[in-house]
């Protein structure tokens, strides 16, 4: 027995580097992927820098161009095995100067409003816009407005729409645990609001901010115009001065909006989405994706929404390097771009995977801020979902319970199609939509150990994955 250990300890002792390590359970490695992202402060850096250095980041911008760049010369300075660039075409959308708005009312005077452009919008023009508005809060409710009977009269129906501006005034629902499904609920106007005004002719839209968030910040995204309609402005206006209006309305009906907006689309242009990778040991042609997206709005600095995700998935490629974890599989950081116009990068990566007829094993994204992460969200087969799911318990240490939400990420859903198995990192969403889509989304709602700890998360997961497969 003695001489047995004794022979061990030799054997051990003798490779003392790749031996012990190896021979470490899983546990003891995921505990070393997050004490050394929760000791670094590298990629927090880094997501400054992408903040307060380059800022806001709409597709097709100068600034976009110069994330593309600074993110290609992190990754270039990892030692990575390459590092290289994707050409993507992406769609060009300016603001153009600060958009306005003002109410007028011959009973309670005037006021100005909080608004700002909605992405893919026509501008008013210089002159801007004047009517006077009408208050929707549903579909059925636009439907009924636009076809209001005449008294007395069987066939004469009237339309209060034509001519006016409609203002979409749903909320978002406070009772919804997860935000994100208060958001769903409550986005559509904002996406699809000014073709539904437009049909009924309507000569813009206003649209409350799609946020669970109390302030007077506008929140923007994107929208989409039906071809069957004339095109009309949309604006969307925070949610404090969406009441006030709605408070206006009913006092003075007759009040007259004003609206000013000179954004518009321009010629599409050349982009790149950024990849880095790390090669397998043994499978070097099959592929571990993790990514964020790299474009964000123009209203604050693309922290939340999505600076985190890409700086973690380059944290990600830090951590094994740091470690010196030798992955089987190829792992690859992908800063897509484009994801919020017309996720042209999550398209460009899709062609390419099948273009040159690549294997990919799983893809990861970050998506939904850096808050603390909670657990992932899963897109696959069952018989996968349950294996991912056997190894949770060796994240509740690290505060990860929540593995039942579906769906893997809008720039990784592409690869869907080739029955790729798609994760989501899940963080707390209870403060994301306050920093969403707008001027409120900085640096300084980062928080460096949250961050970090959504980086570790995705890393162990992806150490998993490479190490038993999907
Ligand atoms: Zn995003």
């Amino acid at each position: 027995m003695k001489k047995f250990i004794l022979l061990v300890f030799i054997n051990c002792s003798l490779f003392i580097g790749n031996c012990s390590f190896a021979q470490q359970s899983d546990s003891i490695i995921i505990k070393h992927i997050y004490d050394e992202a929760l000791k670094s402060k590298i990629s927090y850096k880094n997501l400054e820098y992408l903040c307060k250095k380059i800022g806001g980041r709409l597709t097709g911008s100068p600034q976009a161009a110069a994330a593309v760049a600074y993110t290609y010369q992190v990754m270039n300075n990892m030692g990575l095995d390459s590092v290289w660039l994707q050409d993507v075409t992406v769609p060009v959308w300016v603001r153009g100067p600060k958009e306005h708005a003002n109410i007028t009312s011959s009973i309670l005077g005037s006021k100005e409003l909080s608004i700002c452009a909605i992405g893919s919008s026509i501008g008013t023009g210089y002159d801007g816009i004047y009517a006077k508005v009408i208050e929707v809060k549903s579909d059925k409710e636009l439907d009924s407005l636009a076809h209001i009977k005449v008294q007395g009269s069987k066939s004469n129906v009237q339309n209060l729409i034509e001519g006016r501006i409609v203002f979409f005034n749903r909320a978002a629902d406070q009772t919804e645990m997860s935000t994100f499904s208060a958001y769903g609920g409550s986005v559509g106007h904002r996406y699809g609001g000014a073709s539904q005004a437009a049909k009924f002719g309507a000569i813009g839209v206003i649209v409350r901010s799609a946020t669970v968030g109390d302030e007077n910040n506008p929140h923007t995204g994107n929208m989409h115009y039906n071809e069957n309609y004339n095109k009309i402005p949309a604006v969307c206006v925070s949610t404090a001065h969406a009441d006030l209006l709605d408070d206006w309305i009913s006092t003075d009906p007759n009040l007259i909006l004003f609206i000013k907006t000179e954004c518009k689309t321009l010629k599409d242009t050349k982009s790149f989405n950024v990849i880095g990778q790390i090669k397998g040991s043994e499978h070097h042609d099959e592929y571990i994706t993790v990514g964020g997206h790299l474009d964000s709005w123009d209203l604050g600095e693309g922290a939340q929404d999505d600076g985190t995700g890409a700086i973690q998935s380059i944290e990600v490629l830090r951590l094994y390097k740091a470690l010196n974890l030798k992955p089987s599989h190829t792992i690859r950081a992908v800063m897509f771009i484009d994801e919020e116009i017309a996720q042209s990068g999550g398209r460009a990566y899709f062609a390419n995977a099948l273009k040159f007829k690549e294997k990919h094993i799983a893809a990861i994204e970050s998506d939904r801020g850096g808050f603390t992460p909670q657990g992932f969200s899963i897109d696959a087969t069952k018989e996968v979902s349950d294996k991912i799911i056997s190894w949770s318990k060796l994240f509740l240490p690290y505060g990860l319970f929540n593995f039942s939400e579906k769906g893997g990420g809008t720039d990784i859903d592409f690869l869907k199609k080739l029955n790729v198995p798609l994760l989501g990192l899940v963080p707390d969403s209870q403060r994301y939509f306050e920093c969403h889509h707008s001027s409120n989304d900085v640096f300084e709602t980062v928080n460096r150990r949250e961050l970090q700890l959504g980086s570790a998360s995705m890393a162990s997961f992806i150490y998993l994955i490479d190490k038993y497969g999907l």
